[in-house]
């Protein structure tokens, strides 16, 4: 085997099939060559306990009860298996990517339909799934941490063109992963409303800021990158080892007040403009799902600067990318009052040509001895292609172009849009798929705006 090929194993087989029948419909984000990571809270002895589980099908399978039954087997290290599983907010398993991985073909076995099923196990099976329809899933890991990068070079070439007409791509962005640190506090899963944030802004021929409700409402479609092990302070991650430190993928969604950004913006970088909630899809979708969907990274065009050594590894130029298809979706107060299902602003697998890989952008994080903790967040920027309908955010959707009014994106009851408006309901979504493999999904990453206080 090459040291290039992508590590493959008997869970990543299409052709096997689960006892759980809705994890067999062709159209599952969860099939069982997927078993994400997610978390919901249980009832029991009167408080609320984070339950360790993973999504099958239409059923979130508890993990947590899993493990207490004993089924994770009773071999030597399948006990160091349940003692990591006993640790919070899956933190033994971004610790131990080996575990996660032994883990992951343990579920595997237990949810095959060819499994021979004795008495006990049938029993068992009856008990550890539930609706996912009837489950809130809370935060699958817990996030001490979040860095939001800006690794889409169409996005940054876009948006600088109209912030910086004459100079919108900076000197720096073939050479940096450009980021900065975001607030993790403010995270929420999929589903959470998001209060409009008030804030200060400046028209260009106002003689003075004034305060109020965010009148350019934004979404960022972003892929989040989970961090796994992480680094001790003062010891950088290599690019050669950075891709054992990341754990899975999510979906993120950076809200953004653009009108706030763009007066606060300079000289140090976003702040109240974006640290007033972020969404996250519920589903950590690990690397080893995600192993047959990996790509090469961007190729560089003829002119560019190559990555310093440092940021420079042949495996991960050959697979240090992603091939993803994103889609964003909107659906107003009132289309949701007529029954109207919600319209697609954009969909495309830009994600395949982000200007640095996450290994990149990790290795850059910890090169001056910066530590990554497991659970960090690392988004990756608004991910945007070259073409109008694959641009990940309402700043560019309805750009068109230097010194021209804004385009509104006409909705089926009449009304348009420039920006988000109270009552809509955003959606993100995404999922991988290549032939000879089972398509694998993210599930949903929803928020609908409320009115500001
Ligand atoms: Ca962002």
């Amino acid at each position: 085997m090459s040291t290039h090929a992508p590590r493959l194993d008997e869970t990543h087989d299409p052709a096997v099939q689960s006892w759980v029948e809705s994890a067999n419909d062709p159209a599952t984000d969860f099939p069982i060559q997927n078993l994400p990571i997610a978390a919901y809270e249980a009832q029991h002895d009167g408080h609320s306990h984070a339950h360790y589980a993973t999504i099958i099908g239409d059923q979130v399978l508890d993990v947590s009860m899993l493990v207490e039954a004993g089924a994770l087997g009773r071999e030597r290290d399948e006990e160091d298996l349940a003692e990591a599983l006993q640790m919070p907010h899956a933190f033994g398993l971004l610790r131990f990517p080996e575990l996660r991985r032994q883990l992951r073909r343990i579920i595997h076995r237990f949810l095959r339909a060819d499994t021979v099923a004795g008495q006990s196990v049938r029993r068992l099976r009856s008990k550890v799934l539930r609706p996912l329809a009837d489950t809130t899933l809370i935060e699958p890991v817990a996030i001490f941490n979040y860095t939001d990068f800006y690794a889409s070079i169409h996005h940054a070439t876009t948006v600088g063109a109209m912030f910086r007409p004459d100079n919108p791509l900076l000197p720096n962005y073939k050479w940096v992963p450009i980021g900065y640190h975001g607030r993790a506090s403010s995270i929420v899963v999929s589903g959470a409303d998001i209060r409009r944030p008030n804030g200060q802004s400046k028209a260009d021929d106002a003689p003075a800021p004034s305060f109020g409700p965010s009148r350019m409402l934004d979404y960022e479609l972003e892929v989040g990158c989970v961090v796994g092990p992480g680094n001790l302070l003062g010891t950088p991650v290599s690019i050669q080892n950075a891709r054992e430190h990341i754990a899975g993928l999510c979906l993120v969604n950076d809200w953004s007040a653009r009108d706030f950004q763009k007066w606060e913006y300079q000289p140090l970088g976003p702040f109240l403009a974006k640290n007033f909630a972020t969404t996250i899809s519920p589903c950590l979708v690990t690397l080893e799902a995600l192993e047959p969907f990996r790509c090469p990274a961007y190729r560089r065009p003829a002119g560019d600067p190559a990555p310093l050594p440092h940021l420079l590894d042949e495996t991960d130029q050959a697979l240090g990318g992603f091939d993803l298809t994103l889609e964003v979706s909107l659906q107003s107060k009132q289309m949701a009052a007529q029954g109207l299902p919600p319209i697609r602003l954009s969909t495309g697998n830009a994600f395949r040509d982000m200007y640095w890989t996450f290994a990149q952008m990790l290795t850059h994080h910890t090169s001056n001895g910066c530590n990554l903790q497991p659970g960090d967040l690392l988004a990756s920027g608004t991910v945007s292609g070259p073409t109008p309908d694959s641009r990940g955010c309402l700043l560019e959707l309805t750009w068109d172009g230097p010194g021209k009014p804004r385009k509104p994106i006409a909705l089926p009851t009449g009304e348009t849009r420039t920006f988000l408006a109270d009552g809509d309901t955003l959606i993100l979504r995404g999922y991988a798929q290549r032939e000879g493999f089972r398509r694998i999904g993210f599930g949903e990453c929803r928020g609908t705006i409320l009115p500001a206080t």
